[in-house]
């Protein structure tokens, strides 16, 4: 086919749809069923009704082909694991018994059984239920929920695409299941599985489906020979096959690097490719590969996971070199639009001069429309659309939001030595312990304390206009005064205010800083029912005035120990917010750590002594595929150091991450230079405290003696023997005495009791010493 009528055939789609609803329905309907509130049947009826609504407006939109499947009560994963009958044995019985009632055990858990493990869908804020699969994994093929869907598309006399989570993808998520020995590799099931898929497509070519789409991102992250071997013998088979429906491969996230070779060779009918600016390598790479000579090609052109306006122009540029390497070229977003909220024209509350910059799930659709009409008709049809996108993406570019002239003269004249602390370590902490004059072993915790619901109330009350500013405030106060008392009656010996004021560790602090913008209805789902609504980091950051000094400072007129000032680092901050696209990450953490640094020193001026940067974050942000990582974490450590590297030697800097797995990160949380870093530990019996030793970490570090995540108290007795353990890898006069995480989703009681059998062990411990 040639160039100009591989354009006339240009098509437009997108590979999902956000599935909450305009009114997060889905969620108070899924919540509604659990609580028994919401029967079975009223909850398929809201589902369906969701599912017709988006089906209908992207086709209204002008979108071809509409995609099925990737509606979810919980996770699409999830799904894919009762699709292939991956069932783990402790969840059967309550499956067999009641199918939904089933799959909401394996997603939540039961009283008696543990649910499957929540882990982060590649580098997104979406979490997945990571199937668990062993040698004895029997598949069977379940195809009811794809099948049901996409009838239920096609009655409405729509063209649909099933999508699917592919084989590959599918086993390189999952993990071994309990039980099952270590070096059990999950990708080893492929020949058991892929009999399970031929079922599935060719039950999906006689519901009517023309394509299936075969998602296999897991394919743009670094793969062995094996893997990318075992890939090509998958769609070798899945190709071969004479009961299927056109197969689309569909990658995205990341450039596909090796992997493109495998999949453009493979017997297949097209592929989806990520062409965004952070997987343009796939541009060159697809022509170096010689294309897709008889295939169709779809470029993942919009950004899908972002949510700024597309650079239309650019974008058909994009499209017209595309157009030569396949036989027909449509125009996608690069990944499912599940991670943007729905449409950026219910945003009241953003001025709309900004507001012109924004593409939530429903302009994206129709900036591919938008496309794919330019790449078929020629740009003279699209006329308007581009005019108007020049006209937007001119104000973003050249607005004082985006480019304020003091925040870039700061950044562009900060030095090397503003990025270090002017002592060494060991000045440092000789200076510190003679300031704050702490035992052995000192005690502290992660910063926050229960958020209970009266919190919460007398927050929504503030909003909803019930009390006023000096009402809410005054409860804060009171907050703190008994967070204040029970810490000093437990013995702790850094104490915190317990964040009472904070809704959310990010969102508290973009709600204080010029240059963020917060949504009324961006929602996004985080995981299952959970939705957040992550600020808009859209312009140039800067910090109009404190922001904790006068919560910190009062916690601290209330006691003569130190309390320990609590911020949200840079990395955090970014990673937990949509980012602006227009200037490298590193330049907006530099400008976030300047506001911060700001506070730290205000913080210190005030007579805080120990401040705590979280930088919960750090790890999760890490590329996903090994090139990137080294300059992530210089920017990324630099932005730490810059916030925090302005204080006194006697000024105590703090950090804290959660999560197990610190391996590949050990020398970044070194880089950070902080005095103490907290660590979660319980779960995992002190491994990271080994890891610290064995990299030869010189300063503090708190591996976390009491598990958060649980209501479970810890005994006395089980956190002195993890003191010990920490003991082996930390000497005592670096070793720290806290729990794994803030305990604001804890509730009192067995706050109390953990804390105090916490600081009952560091006592039993130094008295050892
Ligand atoms: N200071 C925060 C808290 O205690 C840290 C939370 C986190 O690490 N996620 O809540
Ligand atoms: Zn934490």
């Amino acid at each position: 086919m040639t160039a100009k009528s591989a354009a006339a055939a240009a098509r437009a789609t997108v590979y999902g749809y956000p599935r909450q609803g305009p009114d997060r329905e889905l969620k108070k309907a899924v919540e509604g069923y659990w609580k028994g509130r919401v029967s079975a049947e009223a909850l398929r009826r809201t589902a369906a009704g969701l599912r017709e609504a988006n089906w209908r407006r992207l086709a209204d939109a002008g979108l071809h082909e509409v995609p099925t499947g990737d509606f979810s009560y919980y996770d699409h994963v999830l799904d894919t694991s009762v699709m292939v009958g991956a069932v783990p044995e402790r969840h059967r019985a309550a499956v067999e018994a009641d199918a939904l009632d089933g799959y909401f055990a394996m997603a939540r858990g039961t009283r008696d059984v543990a649910p499957l493990e929540m882990t982060k869908w590649f580098d997104t804020n979406y979490h997945y239920l990571v199937p668990e699969l062993g040698p004895e994994t029997v598949f069977s093929a379940d195809s009811a929920k794809q099948r049901a869907e996409l009838t239920e598309a096609l009655a409405l006399g729509l063209t649909a695409r099933p999508v699917l989570v592919g084989p590959v993808t599918y086993l390189l998520l999952a993990k071994p299941a309990p039980g099952v020995a270590d070096g059990f590799r999950p990708l080893s099931l492929l020949e058991r599985l892929l009999p399970v898929y031929a079922e599935v497509l060719a039950d999906l070519r006689a519901a009517g489906a023309e394509w299936v789409q075969l998602d296999e991102p897991a394919l743009v992250q670094d793969r062995t020979p094996r893997e990318l071997e075992a890939a090509a013998r998958a769609y070798a088979e899945l190709g071969g096959l004479t009961d299927r429906p056109k197969l689309l491969v569909a990658s995205y996230f990341d450039r596909l690097g090796d992997a493109l070779p495998v999949l453009a060779k493979a017997p297949v009918d097209g592929l989806a490719v990520d062409f965004t600016e952070a997987a343009a390598a796939n541009l060159d790479a697809l022509a170096a590969a010689g294309g897709l000579p008889g295939k169709r090609l779809v470029a993942g052109v919009v950004n899908g996971r972002n949510i700024w306006i597309n650079d239309l122009e650019k974008s058909l540029s994009r499209l017209g070199t595309l157009l030569g390497l396949a036989d027909r070229v449509d125009v996608a977003a690069s990944c499912s639009l599940l991670h943007v909220p729905l449409d950026a024209r219910a945003e009241r509350d953003i001025d709309p001069e900004v507001l012109r910059w924004l593409a939530f799930a429903r302009q994206k659709t129709d900036e591919v429309v938008t496309l794919a009409k330019g790449l078929a008709r020629g740009t003279g049809a699209i006329a308007g659309e581009l005019s108007a996108n020049r006209a937007d993406l001119a104000s973003r570019a050249s607005s004082s939001l985006t480019h304020d002239p003091a925040v870039r003269s700061r950044a562009a004249a900060v030095t090397a030595a503003d990025t270090r602390r002017a002592q060494p370590y060991a000045e440092r902490a000789a200076a510190q312990q003679e300031h704050l004059g702490l035992p052995l072993l000192p005690t502290t915790t992660i910063g926050s304390f229960p958020q209970t619901a009266e919190l919460r109330g007398a927050r929504a009350a503030l909003r909803a206009g019930r009390i006023d500013t000096a009402g809410y405030e005054e409860r804060i106060r009171t907050e703190i005064r008994d967070v204040l008392a029970f810490q000093e009656q437990a013995g702790i010996d850094v104490l915190v205010h317990g964040e009472p004021e904070r809704n959310d560790m990010v969102q508290y602090f973009a709600e204080q800083l010029t240059g963020y913008l917060a949504t009324q209805h961006g929602w996004v789902q985080s995981y299952g029912t959970r939705c957040v609504r992550p600020p808009i980091l859209a312009g140039d950051i800067s910090r109009a005035e404190p922001m904790t000094v006068r919560w910190t400072t009062y916690a601290q007129s209330l006691t003569e120990r130190p309390v320990k000032g609590m911020l949200t680092g840079p990395v955090t901050m970014l990673a937990w917010s949509f980012v602006r696209d227009d200037q490298p990450l590193g330049d907006t953490a530099r400008q976030v750590a300047l506001a911060l640094r700001d506070e730290v020193r205000d913080l210190e001026a005030a007579g805080t002594s120990v401040i705590q940067v979280d930088e919960p974050a750090l790890r999760e942000t890490l590329p996903l595929r090994a090139e990137g990582r080294d300059a992530y974490l210089a920017w990324a450590t630099e932005a730490f150091r810059l916030s925090t590297g302005g204080v006194r030697a006697a000024t105590q800097i703090h950090t804290h991450m959660c999560y197990a797995e610190f391996g590949d990160i050990v020398q970044a949380i070194d880089d950070l230079d902080a005095d103490v870093i907290s660590l979660e530990a319980a779960r995992s019996h002190m491994q990271v405290a080994h890891e610290l030793a064995a990299h030869g970490y010189p300063r503090g570090a708190g591996p976390g003696v009491y598990d958060i995540h649980s209501p479970r108290v810890p005994g006395v007795e089980e956190a002195t023997a993890l003191l010990r353990k920490g003991l082996e890898a930390i000497p005592a006069e670096r070793l720290w005495v806290n729990p794994d995480c803030g305990l604001k989703t804890r509730g009192w009681p067995e706050t109390r009791a953990s804390l105090e059998n916490l600081v009952a062990a560091a006592r039993t411990v130094r008295r050892e010493l």
